[in-house]
C-alpha cells in the first residue's frame, strides 16, 4: 500500500479508533500514578481531528501530520497534548513535501518524533513517560528500513519494540511527569503515556498492514 496522505490519514483514523476503545484503560492507569486524564485527554483530541479529517483531508502526508500536530496541541492539553503535538509537528516537519511516503522516510519521522518529545520533554529511557515506548521504536523501525523493509515492516517492529517498552515502565521510579511527585510509590504501574505511544503505534501497524 501506497503511504500517501489519505492512507496516513486513514492510519490517523485507526489510532483514534484505538484510543476510543482503551480510553477507559488508559484512565484506569494514568489514576493510578497521574491524575487520571490520559485517555479522556487523547480521545478529545483523536476525535477532533477525525472531524476535521471529516470535513477534509490535507493534500500531502506532511500537511496531514500538521494537521494531527496543531490539533492535538490545541485539544489535548496536559502533558502529552504538547508532547505528541511536538512529535507530529517534527514528523510533520521530517517527511518535507513528498507524495508518498517510502519505509526510510517513516522510519526517520519517527526518530523526529521522538526528538521532539526529548527536547519539548527532557526525559530520558528509565525515566518511566513515553520515551520509554517510543525509544525502542525508532530503533527497531530504522533497522527494519536500514535492510529494506517496507513501511508495514517499519511499523510493525516499532510496534512490537513499544510494547516491550512500555512494559519496561512496570517496575521504574518516575522521573519525569506528574507521576514523578509519587517517588517510589509510581513503582508497580505501568506509564499511561508510553501505553499509549504502544498503542498509538500499534493502530499504525495495523492500518499500514
Ligand atoms: P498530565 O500528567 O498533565 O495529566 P497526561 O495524563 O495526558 O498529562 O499524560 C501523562 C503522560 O505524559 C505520562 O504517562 C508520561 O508518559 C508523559 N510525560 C509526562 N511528562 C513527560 C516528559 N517530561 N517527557 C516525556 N513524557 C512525559
Ligand atoms: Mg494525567
Ligand atoms: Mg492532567
Amino acid at each position: 500500500m501506497a503511504c500517501t496522505a489519505e492512507s496516513v490519514a486513514a492510519a490517523l483514523r485507526a489510532v483514534a479508533a484505538v484510543v476510543a476503545e482503551h480510553r477507559d484503560e488508559l484512565v484506569r492507569l494514568d489514576r493510578e500514578i497521574g491524575d487520571g486524564d490520559h485517555g479522556e485527554n487523547l480521545n478529545r483530541g483523536f476525535a477532533a481531528l477525525v472531524s476535521k479529517l471529516d470535513s477534509s483531508v490535507p493534500a500531502s502526508p506532511s500537511a496531514v501530520l500538521r494537521l494531527a500536530a496543531t490539533t492535538l496541541i490545541s485539544t489535548v492539553g496536559g502533558a502529552a497534548g504538547p508532547l505528541y503535538g511536538t512529535a507530529f509537528l517534527r514528523a510533520a516537519t521530517s517527511v518535507g513535501d513528498v507524495a508518498v511516503l517510502d519505509a526510510a522516510a517513516v522510519a526517520a519521522a519517527l526518530e523526529s518524533a521522538l526528538d521532539g518529545v526529548v527536547a519539548r520533554g527532557k526525559a530520558e529511557v528509565g525515566d518511566k513517560t513515553m520515551v520509554d515506548a517510543l525509544t525502542p521504536a525508532v530503533v527497531a523501525a530504522e533497522s527494519v528500513a536500514a535492510t529494506g523493509g517496507g513501511v508495514a515492516g517499519v511499523l510493525e517492529a516499532a510496534a512490537e519494540a513499544a510494547e516491550q517498552g512500555a512494559s519496561s515502565t512496570v517496575p521504574l521510579v518516575a522521573r519525569k511527569g506528574r507521576a514523578s511527585y509519587l517517588g517510589e510509590r509510581s513503582a508497580g504501574h505501568l506509564d499511561p503515556g508510553a501505553r499509549s505511544t504502544a498503542l498509538l503505534l500499534g493502530a499504525l501497524a495495523g492500518a499500514a498492514r
